[in-house]
């Protein structure tokens, strides 16, 4: 059966930068827990950073379309450059999902690394503006396809249609 990379904070796992989850309770989601799709993935703690940790957001100027993994840029709120494993954490993530077989993943919105629809401005100002996170640009330009959490219904009609 085919395999769904997912975030693991959608899954309840308490990773995001404050130590919280981010659950989402769907029917589908429990399905396919069931079904044994589900390949969970922090990216950020794959890539060794701790639980909790200083929020980070990715440098303004980049949209959704032209986020190209070797040219974002990354800080977290004190100030410090963490480009390098966040993309670290993308990599992993695409490993993750080419050894699993994995055509779709399921991210996190809003995230520097799962963000697929939108990030922040970059200024930790709470202001939200269209763009994507590292792994979801990452593994869209390998050709996985990515899903927000409010998009399991799509992704449940890609998954019957396999193309
Ligand atoms: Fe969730 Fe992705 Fe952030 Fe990890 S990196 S906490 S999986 S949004």
């Amino acid at each position: 059966m085919e395999k769904i990379l997912v975030s693991a904070c959608l899954l309840g796992s308490p990773v995001r930068y404050n130590g919280s989850d981010r659950l989402v309770d769907h029917p589908l989601m429990a399905l396919w827990r069931e079904q044994g799709r589900i390949v969970q993935l922090c990216p950020e703690v794959a890539a060794g950073f701790p639980t909790p940790r200083p929020p980070a957001e990715i440098e303004p100027g980049l949209m959704a379309d032209d986020v190209l993994v070797d040219k974002a840029r990354i800080f977290d709120q004190t100030g410090a450059d963490v480009t390098s494993p966040f993309r670290l954490g993308a990599e992993i993530a695409l490993e993750t999902a080419l050894s699993q077989g994995c055509r779709f993943a399921l991210l996190t919105d809003g995230s520097p690394s799962c963000g697929t629809s939108f990030v922040y401005s970059g200024h930790f100002d709470g202001v939200a503006r269209e763009g994507a996170g590292v792994v979801a640009a990452l593994l869209s330009q390998n050709g996985i396809t990515v899903f927000s959490e409010n998009q399991i219904g799509q992704l449940a009609e890609a998954l019957d249609n396999p193309s």
